[in-house]
């Protein structure tokens, strides 16, 4: 958990724009104070400078816990964990187009870190969804402008989901 000062965790707070590093989830809405996540933890070594720190929604960060690298469910090959730090957050994942509110993988890391953090379980693309509804999270169904949707009494959005999954899970 947290445990920087107060000036350093607003500059990490700023510098994630608002939202956890790992999900992209905003703070605001949230109930929970999103705790400062040392991106190699403290029992391997990690520090408290700003370069091993980032901010993580209260699920990425019980999820991602100690661990450094977790299994590609893919290959079963072991994959380090996205790193906020060092690692650009679209080149491991993207917004599914056919899912709304899920997160595709692109990499090893990507899915390693999305197996572990256990970025679609249910509830929290379900989240997602609603968070996008309100405006707060419009990127996760496809960035669609949130007004001119309630303009049109949100229509059937999810109408052509199931046709287009070019590269899916089986
Ligand atoms: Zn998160």
């Amino acid at each position: 958990m947290s445990v920087v000062s107060d000036a350093v965790r607003a500059a990490v707070v700023a510098r994630a724009g608002d939202r956890c590093e790992y999900c992209r989830l905003p703070t605001r809405g949230q109930v929970a104070t999103f705790p400062v996540d040392h991106v190699r933890p403290r029992t391997a070594g990690g520090t408290d400078d700003p370069n091993n720190l980032a901010l993580a929604c209260p699920r990425c960060n019980g999820h991602k816990w100690a661990a450094t690298d977790a299994t590609d469910p893919d290959t079963g090959a072991v994959a380090p964990l996205f790193n906020p730090r060092a690692d650009v957050w679209a080149d491991h994942f993207a917004w599914s187009a056919a899912a709304p509110g899920q997160l595709v993988a692109r990499t090893p890391i990507g899915r390693a870190t999305v197996a572990r953090l256990r970025m679609n379980d249910p509830t929290v693309v379900a989240l997602r969804v609603l968070l996008a509804d309100i405006g707060l999270f419009p990127e996760v169904t496809g960035g669609e402008d949130v007004e001119a949707r309630r303009g049109a009494d949100r229509p059937a959005a999810g109408g052509g989901a199931v046709s287009t999954s070019p590269s899916g899970p089986p």
